[in-house]
Formats: C-alpha cells, structure tokens, sequence
C-alpha cells in the first residue's frame, strides 16, 4: 500500500534533549551545575519537542528577507523574519542564553557558564541559527562601555522578554547586540579595517563618532547596536553602533544584501554601508581589539558548544534510525560493521562534549589562575579540534540513515550544512591554532599550568602518558614553527579529552578513546580499530 512505510524509522522528535543524554548529564554535574538539573530536564524537553523542531524547520525553510525601502521609497534596512524564528529567540532568550550566565543570582554564579553552555548545546539542536544574536549578546556583556551607554544598554540586554520591534533602544524592553569586524579585505587581519571614525566633538571614551565605510559579513543585522571596529586617528578603536539614533530617526546603517549561505539560513548575514553612521567610542582610541576580544573569546566557547551539540543531534538520530531499521533480517546496530561505525562517532561526541563543558567550567572561575591558564589556552584548542571535526562526524552519521540522511526532511541534512560555520567565524583553524603557538611564546607559565593539570589525568596509562610524552617533545621543540600549529593543537585537544574522560568517564569509552585517537595507526575513516572495545557499552551511553 502506498500510504504504508514499512522499515522507516519514527521520526526522532519528542525526545527529551537532557534526560537522554548521559554524557551531557554528567558534564554538568561534573562541572559544577547539578543545581540547574531540574531547570535543564525542562529546557531539554522544550528543545526535543516535535514543535520545537518544526519551529526550527520553518526557521529555515523561510529564510530572512531584506527589505531595504518602504513603499515611499525611504530607507528602511529592515529584515523580516519567519515567525517560528522569532518563536526560536523568545524562548532561548526566556531561558536566559543570552544573558544568565551573568545574572549571578542562581547558585551565587557558579556553574552558571556551565549551565548556560548546556542549555545553549540544546538549543542549537533545536535550531543553530538563531544561536548568532544570542551568543554575541551573552559575549557583549563583558564589554566596558562607559556609564552614560551602559545605563541605557545593560538592563535590556539582561532582560529575558525578547522584543524583536525596530525601535530606539529606549522605548525597548529588551535588546540584542551584533558585531562588526570583517571587511572585504580582511576578516582575520583586523588592523586592515578601512571604515574610517570621526569625532562629533572632541571624542574620547564614550564620545560620539561619525563613521563611514563597509562590514562584508554583518550577522543578525537587525540587533539592537552593535561593536564595530573603525579607524580612528588613535588607531583602530571599538564602537557601539546603534540601529536607531537617540532622537528616534534611524542610524545610517545600509544594508546592502544578504549573504546567500550553505546553511545557517534562519540567520541573516548582512553586507553593511556606513553612510556617517553615528558610534559611539569604547574605551581609548587605538584599543579596538583588546575591548572586542573578550567578546570574541565568549563566543569561541559557544561555537564548540554549538558543534558539540550539533554532533551529539547527529549521532542519536543516527543510533535511533539504526536501532529500528532492518537490513538483511536484523536491525542495523546489530550489524558488526555498522556497530563499530555508530561506537566510533560516540566516541567523538563524548570527547567533544568533555571538551566543552571542562572549558565552560574555566569561564566561571576567572579570578582562578588554574582556571584562567584552561580557558587562555584551551579555547582556541577546544575552538578548532571540536569544530573541525564535527563536519566529518555529522557526515558520516548522515550516511548511517542512507539516502534519508540526504534527504531535507530528516534533520541531518540541515545539521550537515550548519556546522562547517563554526569552525570558519570567530577564528577560522588556522587562526586558532596560531593562538596556540601566540600562548606558548607570549604566556609560556599558562601552558605550563595547563600541562601540570594535564599530567595528573595521564598518569598510570601507558598510552595516554606517551601521548603525553609527545606534546612535551612539541611544546620543547625549538623548531615548533607555524606549519606544526595544527599538530600542536589537535594533539593537545585529543589528550586533554582523554584525560579527562579518563578520569571522570566510563572506562569503555575512555580506552577506547585512547587506543583509537592516540595510539595505533591513524585512520582518516570512521568505524576502525575497536574489534577489542565494549561499543555495545558505548553505544547504550548514547541513548538508554
Ligand atoms: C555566516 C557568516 C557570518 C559571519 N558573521 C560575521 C559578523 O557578524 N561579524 C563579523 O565581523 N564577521 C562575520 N563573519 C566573518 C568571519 O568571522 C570571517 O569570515 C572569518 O573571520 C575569516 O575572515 P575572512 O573571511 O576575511 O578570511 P581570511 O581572513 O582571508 O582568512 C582566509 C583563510 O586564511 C587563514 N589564515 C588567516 N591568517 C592566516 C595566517 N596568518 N596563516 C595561515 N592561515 C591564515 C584563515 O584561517 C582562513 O582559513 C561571518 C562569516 C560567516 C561565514
């Protein structure tokens, strides 16, 4: 019969995002939100809602639109959105993502990055793209603006009630932030900015700028305001560039086009024209990118989350079509190959997710020198091992359904499309990875802090401790040029992962781990090397 549909898996929809998850659950309990348990179970069923999904769905099948005109022909640079994107936003900003790590009440603080890092991992597997205005908005938080502008700002940003009206900031009761760094000559090279500022009157910290010049890539563009770096005579300095000016009228903000993207369609990725857009200053002229680097370091963090959590969608959809589909009479997971496939992805999900929260952990205890050495150093490795290796990993679980893998309606296509963004914004590979090699000549005693930490993980495993043995021999080269950065980088990654799954983790998915990332051959596929693993262990971890 035709409406039959013999042999299809359930749709994976109504699952709850938290309480299925057993290596997100003790993430958070291992580092430090057990008191967020219950508010998680709740955000984790929300986000698996067969609605939820459908939101993110619509979210991306209506992409924005640019309307750069009202009917009169005057400017307007307004973007529409689909109504389930605005559904996306209310409820990730209801759930405080792009401001509760900073409200300080629950749990006196603690834990609330890491709170936050687990609801946010949700919430990007209901849908990614809206996750942009939110993490800019989270990471704008630590910008020093100076009194008069925070006064105005602050207390919207930190409001839960999204408000998505195209008004002065003022009459708002809350706000989202963007930013403006990537010029058509230069997105990694900043100093190349050519958006030139101009003081009104005398300038300084707080003054009032006109600005002129371009942004090639300018995402959410209908934010509230935005940090937006231009040259002033000091140098390049960091503005906070409203959409509305105070009087009401609009700021002179162009929007050229919007990008056509490969995925993270729900979101708008603006091209922008300053027309003397009026900016105001923050901080000193000529200290641009030390007041927008803060924000960028949050928002490196919540790209790994986002990726990790992506990864975690695609391994359980892909565990689920395979524990109901039949193939040559059994059910896919109980074929050996597939078994070893499903396992070695797991093993890549739990390694990215130990990553991840460990990092969040590092970002609630700032005064912490431990602490503060793990979050310098181990961003921008977290950063590029978690975000590269996502695109492969969502690849092959999209296999594991087949052809409905490719297939628009199951969630993997869409999920396919999204993550490689992660990994090229905030700091494409190459990028990070020279962050690393930057740590290492300009702050040698953070890595030395991270290496101590590091060495109590490997210790008593042969493998993991010549693992080890092996990022000392790098850290030591005096030849550690540029072109071994990447090396560096993934391999401090893959140990750190071990270390700390082998301590806190399940030992099945530690050894493993350790015998396939670490020692034997390397493989450039997945499902090799663990004939002599306990993957039916691993794989009940992944859905109970
Ligand atoms: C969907 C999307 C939305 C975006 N939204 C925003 C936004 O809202 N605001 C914003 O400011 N930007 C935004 N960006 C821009 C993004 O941050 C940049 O594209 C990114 O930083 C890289 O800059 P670039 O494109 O100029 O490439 P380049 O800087 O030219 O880099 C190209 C390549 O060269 C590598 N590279 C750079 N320097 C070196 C080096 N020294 N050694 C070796 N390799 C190197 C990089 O890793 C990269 O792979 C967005 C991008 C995308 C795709």
């Amino acid at each position: 019969m035709p409406d039959e549909a013999p042999n299809q898996s359930p749709p994976f929809v109504d699952v709850n995002l938290f309480a299925t998850d057993v290596a997100l659950q003790e993430a958070v309990k291992r580092e430090g939100a057990s008191y967020a348990t219950r508010q998680l179970e709740e955000f984790g069923a929300l986000c698996g809602s067969a609605e939820s999904f459908e939101q993110g769905r619509l979210a991306n099948e209506y992409p924005p639109r640019l309307r750069t005109h009202d009917a009169q022909g005057r400017r307007i640079d307004f973007v529409e959105f689909h109504p389930a994107y605005h559904a996306c936003m209310a409820q990730s900003m209801a759930a405080g993502l792009h401001c509760g790590s900073w409200e300080g009440s629950a749990n006196e603080g603690q834990g609330a990055n890491v709170a936050r890092a687990a609801a946010f991992y949700m919430t990007a597997q209901m849908e990614a793209g809206h996750c942009c205005p939110i993490t800019m908005t989270n990471a704008a938080v630590p910008t020093r603006l100076q009194p008069e502008l925070a006064a105005i700002w602050m207390p919207r940003i930190m409001s839960r009630d999204y408000d998505p009206t195209f008004r002065p900031a003022a009459e708002k009761a809350s706000v989202t932030i963007g930013m403006g760094m990537t010029e058509k000559q230069g997105g990694t090279d900043v100093r190349a900015n050519t958006t030139r500022a101009e003081p009104v009157a005398n300038g300084g910290p707080g003054g009032e700028y006109i600005l002129t010049g371009h942004k090639w890539f300018f995402s959410a563009p209908m934010s509230d305001a935005f940090l937006v770096l231009a040259q002033a005579r000091g140098g390049l300095s960091c503005f906070l560039v409203p959409r509305h000016l105070p009087d009401g009228t609009i700021n002179a903000l162009r929007l050229q086009r919007l990008k056509d993207k490969l995925g993270n369609r729900s979101n708008a990725s603006a091209e922008v024209e300053f027309h003397g857009a009026h900016g105001w200053l923050i901080g000193e002229e000529g200290r641009g990118v030390p007041a927008i680097i803060e924000m960028v370091t949050y928002t490196r963090l919540d790209c790994a989350v986002s990726s990790a959590g992506l990864m975690r969608l695609a391994l359980a959809t892909a565990v689920h079509h395979a524990r109901h589909r039949n193939v040559f009479g059994r059910k896919l997971i109980d074929h050996a190959l597939m078994t070893q496939v499903l396992a070695d992805l797991a093993l890549d999900v739990e390694a990215a997710t130990a990553l991840v929260f460990r990092l969040a952990r590092s970002f609630d205890h700032p005064e912490d020198v431990r602490a503060a050495a793990w979050r310098r150093l181990m961003t921008p490795v977290t950063k590029y091992w978690v975000c590269k290796v996502a695109p492969m990993m969502v690849g092959e679980a999209m296999e594991c359904l087949g052809g409905n893998g490719y297939v628009e309606e199951h969630n993997l296509a869409r999920i396919y499309r999204e993550v490689p963004v992660n990994s090229i914004w905030e700091g494409s590979g190459n990028v990070m990875a020279l962050d690393v090699l930057r740590v290492l000549q300009k702050e040698p005693e953070v890595a030395q802090i991270v290496m101590h930490e590091l060495a109590d993980g490997v210790a008593d495993d042969r493998q993991l401790e010549a693992a080890y043995e092996r990022l000392v021999g790098l850290l030591h080269d005096p030849r550690l040029l540029d072109a071994r950065a990447r090396e560096l980088t993934e391999l401090l990654a893959l140990t750190a992962a071990a270390a700390i799954l082998r301590i806190h983790g399940q030992a099945d998915v530690a050894d493993a781990f350790i015998a396939t990332r670490l020692a034997g051959p390397p493989n450039q596929t997945y499902g090799q090397g663990l004939e002599r693993a306990n993957t039916t262990a691993i794989l009940q971890r992944v859905l109970p």
